[in-house]
């Protein structure tokens, strides 16, 4: 998923965006509600995530006062809060300001990455369901892709990519839409990042799963019927 972190404490920030990148995310880290607003609420720029971690103690406001002006512009990304604020009375105000859900620190990277994991097929099983391209199934929903009936071992970056392309089946994405897919601004990536990543892609799945559409990128091959 491509996520803005929006967390002021160094330490953490720095921590929580190293784990959330070994997920196979792409994060954008933010520190100030100013630069969250310009980043997420900002006119046309709401459907570059697809969620964000929201610290509520920012040093210029507050993140439910930029969750609730997010809701109030019709802004749907899904918002997982993360704070230190541990009363009763700060998860029901965050739920009802329009959070989807609600962690307290000390935050544990597993368990946030498992949260957002559910975030994810919330949003993507109210539209898609599996994919299935000769004998390959790739669930978006669950995260799974199987050849004939096994389980195949996908890194966490072969899964974004995979995942990327099989959200559009069909539409071809270019290098820089898949690298936007799986990197934050300040990754430096290897050009050749996403050529290697395909390449692998196509060794475990069949070269015929994913097609290049040369000179301007790749997209999955034609669904079967079902
Ligand atoms: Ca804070």
């Amino acid at each position: 998923m491509r996520l803005l972190l929006v967390e002021d404490d160094s330490m953490l920030g720095a921590a929580l965006k190293a784990g959330l990148q070994q997920d196979g995310h792409a994060v954008d880290w933010v520190r100030t509600a100013d630069e969250a607003d310009t980043a997420w609420i900002a006119v046309g720029k709401a459907a570059a995530y697809d969620a964000v971690v929201l610290d509520l103690g920012l040093p210029d406001g507050s993140g439910i006062d930029l969750l609730r002006r997010a809701r109030q512009r019709r802004i749907a990304t899904p918002v997982l809060i993360a704070t230190a604020r541990d009363r009763v009375a700060d998860r029901i105000a965050g739920l009802d300001a329009g959070a989807d859900d609600y962690m307290v620190k000390p935050i544990d990277l597993d368990e946030l990455a498992a949260r957002l994991r559910a975030i994810e097929r919330r949003v993507i099983g109210r539209v898609e369901s599996a994919i299935v391209i000769g004998e390959i199934a790739i669930d978006p929903a669950t995260r799974s892709v199987v050849r004939a009936g096994q389980p195949l071992d996908l890194t966490a970056r072969e899964l974004a990519v995979l995942l990327a392309l099989a959200k559009r089946p069909g539409v071809t994405l270019s290098r820089d839409q898949l690298i936007e897919a799986l990197y934050g601004w300040e990754g430096s990536i290897e050009s050749n990042a996403i050529d290697v990543h395909i390449h692998h892609l196509r060794r475990k799945l069949g070269a015929d799963v994913i097609e290049t559409q040369r000179g301007l990128g790749w997209r999955l091959a034609a669904v079967a019927d079902r």
